[in-house]
């Protein structure tokens, strides 16, 4: 990104015991950094020549020999006045440039992602601050809890380049008002409740009769006139081309119509924020593939709606499970990345957008050399997995517990994702041995990463103080892991 942080070089103000030497950072006159004190509570200090660099921040202050010194809590009151005293930590738009979303389930992750972005260079724009609506209820988190909470930890790694800040799969009109109340800058639309499965297969007449039932006017056009735009046009790609054909073009707009009026819907909410932001269009939690001409129609149609979006992510083929690799032909899904990335190059450009991202290193060459780099990687919830390696290392018995309550609510935890483990293959009563390989096998895995919610609800205190009292060992996994994921995306970044 071309915005570099405003920063100076840092003071000698000495750190403290429990301080975070990477946090330490100089700007605008005044030397901030992070610290722990004994009873594991974090903390921000800061230093400066007088008390006004401190008027935003809540905390106390005192003058040692001749400098203000400020000690604040981590308040979400503070992680606003800190944003604003360190601008690079304020959520920013991306555009095209390559970028990755670390959906963090437990506030506790961005040291660990901080890491791997180090570790791996190059021009991977980071949005820590990602969760869906969904995620957020289950985890008994607003979205201002996501956005401070990455504010933190970038703080605390040493983080001074830009971040986003990803309001993940909105559905309904309320969470257009409440993510921009907390300040994300990047919204992912998520019209999916109105993706019409039946269209897939329906028959020809049953087809057509979907289309005639549709609100047109509500799309500022009648049938006639959108058939007319479509159909027997051609679009020409850098490799081929696509022909719209009547049953093609009708299919789309009887599978993906009702959802576009949605989607707009949700689109105009946001715009009537006035708010700096950009768009992303997903419709990957849909049971069928987005098929290239529908690609085309769904694109044209909302552009023509007046819909601006730097990102599209489609349903690819295959199937995107949680946490496991991909399912399916891998040479099926870099001809559709391909395609994809070629549609999206010809009618935008516009970023292709990899939802559940996570854990398919098969896949990341592939879309990162279709889309030359124009792609955003979204992972969610594979962090959350990768914390719970240090719940199994450090207390066998809370993950036992943890997987007990995890397979007791599975059908409850699995609703909504799309999931192929078969939790009678996990044993009920794991060794410490079987306790420290949960998270490798695919039915332990899953189980696992669906059952969040209960899980937090029920032993969240006691695993919040062991990821405390083993921070590193959670920042060193979280960065292994996410190093496998970035490494791919580094040689196309830009
Ligand atoms: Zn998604």
């Amino acid at each position: 990104m071309s915005r570099p942080a405003e920063q100076t070089p840092s003071t000698d103000a000495p750190l403290g015991d429990g301080a975070y030497p990477d946090s330490k950072v100089s700007h605008g006159g005044a030397t901030y950094w992070l610290e722990r004190s004994s009873d594991g509570a974090k903390r921000l200090v800061a230093v400066a020549a007088d008390e006004s660099a401190f008027s935003d921040f809540t905390g106390s202050t005192e003058t040692v020999d001749g400098e203000v010194r400020l000690v604040a809590p981590v308040t979400a009151e503070n992680a606003l006045a800190l944003r604003s005293a360190l601008p690079w930590l304020t959520p920013t738009r991306f555009g095209l440039h390559t970028s990755a979303g670390f959906g963090d389930r437990l506030g506790l992750a961005t040291p660990g992602h901080v890491r791997a972005l180090n570790a791996v260079g190059g021009a991977i724009n980071p949005v820590f601050a990602q969760q869906s609506i969904r995620e957020m209820g289950r985890c008994g988190r607003t979205p201002r809890n996501v956005l401070d909470d990455a504010t933190w930890g970038a703080f605390q790694a040493g983080w001074t380049k830009p971040v986003g800040g990803d309001a993940d799969h909105l559905e309904e009109l309320d969470d257009i008002d409440a993510t921009v109340a907390a300040g994300f800058v990047f919204y992912t639309l998520d019209p999916k409740a109105h993706v019409d499965p039946e269209a897939e297969h329906a028959d020809p007449t049953a087809v057509r009769a979907k289309v005639e039932a549709l609100d047109w006017a509500s799309m500022d056009t009648d049938l006639e006139s959108f058939t007319k735009s479509y159909v027997g046009h051609r679009i020409d790609l850098d490799q081929e081309a696509i022909e719209l054909d009547e049953e093609s073009v009708l299919r789309a707009m009887a599978k993906y119509g009702p959802s576009m009026s949605h989607a707009m819907a949700l689109y105009r909410r946001l715009m009537a924020k006035g708010i700096d932001c950009e768009v992303e269009f997903a419709v990957d939690e849909t049971d069928h593939p987005t098929k290239p001409a529908e690609h085309v129609v769904v694109v044209s149609e909302l552009k023509r709606l007046g819909m601006e979006f730097i990102s599209f992510a489609p349903r690819f083929v295959g199937r995107f499970e949680k946490g496991v690799e991909h399912i399916g032909d891998i040479d099926e899904l870099r001809r559709d990345f391909e395609i994809h990335a070629e549609i999206a190059r010809a009618l935008g450009p516009y970023k292709l957008s990899l939802h559940s991202g996570s854990d398919k290193y098969s896949v990341y060459p592939l879309i990162a050399e279709a889309t030359k780099g124009m792609v955003h990687l979204k992972t969610a919830g594979t962090s959350w997995a990768e914390a719970l390696r240090v719940i199994a290392h450090n207390d066998p018995d809370l993950m036992r517990d943890a997987l007990t309550l995890a397979l007791e609510s599975f059908e409850a935890n699995r609703k909504s994702y799309h999931l192929s483990c078969d939790p009678s293959r996990i044993p009920a009563q794991p060794t410490d041995d079987e306790v420290a390989h949960l998270m490798d096998v695919v039915d332990s895995r899953q189980v696992l990463h669906v059952g969040y919610g209960a899980i937090l609800e029920e032993f969240g205190t006691r695993m919040y103080e062991v990821w405390n009292d083993h921070e590193d060992e959670h920042y060193e996994i979280i960065a292994d892991h996410f190093i496998k994921h970035l490494k791919p995306f580094a040689p196309w970044a830009s």
